[in-house]
């Protein structure tokens, strides 16, 4: 069932984790879906309901830094920088797990990817259970993320043993997740913490191929958040098909021309509040019932990177 996330129902929702239950809450990037991050069974239960192929890493989300620091083996001086600068917040921290971290989590790597968020009902929910909360996104495998309790609702059912609604993300996309080679930092998957930031503090990153890490599913799948309707991606103002079975979605400005659907991410154009949209949108436009929905190119800095990431996946 869904309920608000009032301290009664986050109480609630702790214990059903404890008990080895799955519950989706809201972070500030996307919903996920928690289970005891130290219990496998539990975990297993979330790939369950996703209808993941295959166990892909899960991220750790815990209530405070210095929790956190607790699941990685080691913690390089850069990285440390980074944490107490941005935790809490959308940052994925990757490194050598502690033994402790089971290995469904990490899908059998010796690294495991941890973050604490800033959304004050998450924590309170991972600090009320007393343990590391595995969550990925509370959606089907492939489907979009949800940034609304409805969104999971429409998606897992009644599935999970509860649902907390504490409404709309404020980020919208996903974390930003990093690791660590020879102390310089590797972007594995731009998300809600610019680029730009990390760099200001860790110096220019590495390309991800460089470093020799390979990408990793599933976020970093090539086709992933994907809407019913198939997506194209287009620069504005280009020409486009109109009528009820296409719906678009603009940056900064509303199109011209008849649609089943549109959409404007920020009126203003500021990429922030187009991010916290992109999910809604997308959803929104989805149930238009149009068969092709176009998007429209943002500007490729700041979140523009992730917004752009997301789009060109759902594209692919
Ligand atoms: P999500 O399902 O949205 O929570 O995405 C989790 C993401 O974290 C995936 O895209 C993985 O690629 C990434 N991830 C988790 N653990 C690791 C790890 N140990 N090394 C590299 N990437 C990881
Ligand atoms: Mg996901």
């Amino acid at each position: 069932m869904t309920e608000r996330a009032t301290p009664a129902a986050i109480k609630k929702a702790s214990a059903i984790l404890r008990r080895g239950g799955v519950v989706a809450f809201p972070t500030e990037t996307v919903y996920g879906l928690g289970a005891d991050g130290l219990d496998p069974a539990a975990c297993a239960r979330v790939f369950e309901m996703k209808g993941r192929p295959r166990f892909d890493p899960l991220i750790l989300h815990e209530s405070s830094p210095a929790r956190a620091r607790r699941l990685f083996a080691r913690v390089p001086a850069a990285a440390r920088r980074l944490m107490d600068a941005f935790w809490p917040g959308p940052l994925t921290i990757v490194l050598p797990k502690a033994a402790r971290v089971p290995d469904i989590v990490t899908a059998g790597l010796k690294t495991v990817a941890v973050r604490v968020p800033a959304n004050a009902q998450a924590r309170a929910l991972i600090k009320a259970a007393g343990r590391p909360v595995a969550a990925p996104s509370a959606n089907r495998f492939g489907r979009l993320s949800p940034t609304t309790a409805a969104h999971v609702k429409k998606q897992l059912g009644g599935a999970p043993d509860m649902i907390l609604d504490g409404g709309k993300t404020s980020v919208g996309v996903e974390s930003t997740i990093v690791t660590f080679s020879g102390g310089r930092p590797v972007l594995l998957r731009p998300g809600g913490l610019p680029l730009e930031e990390i760099e200001r503090l860790c110096g220019p990153a590495v390309p991800a191929a460089k470093a020799g890490k390979k990408p990793l599913a599933p976020g970093c799948l090539k086709k992933h958040y994907a809407p019913g309707a198939r997506l194209k991606l287009v620069d504005r103002g280009a020409k486009v098909k109109t009528g009820r079975a296409f719906a678009y979605l603009a940056f900064d400005r509303k199109p011209a021309g008849k649609f089943a659907a549109t959409a404007v991410l920020s009126q203003t154009g500021d990429l922030r509040e187009a991010a916290a949209n992109l999910f809604g949108a997308l959803h929104r436009l989805e149930l238009s019932g149009a068969r092709v929905i176009y998007a429209e190119r943002v500007p490729p800095h700041g979140l523009g990177r992730a917004i752009m990431d997301r789009l060109r996946r759902a594209a692919a």
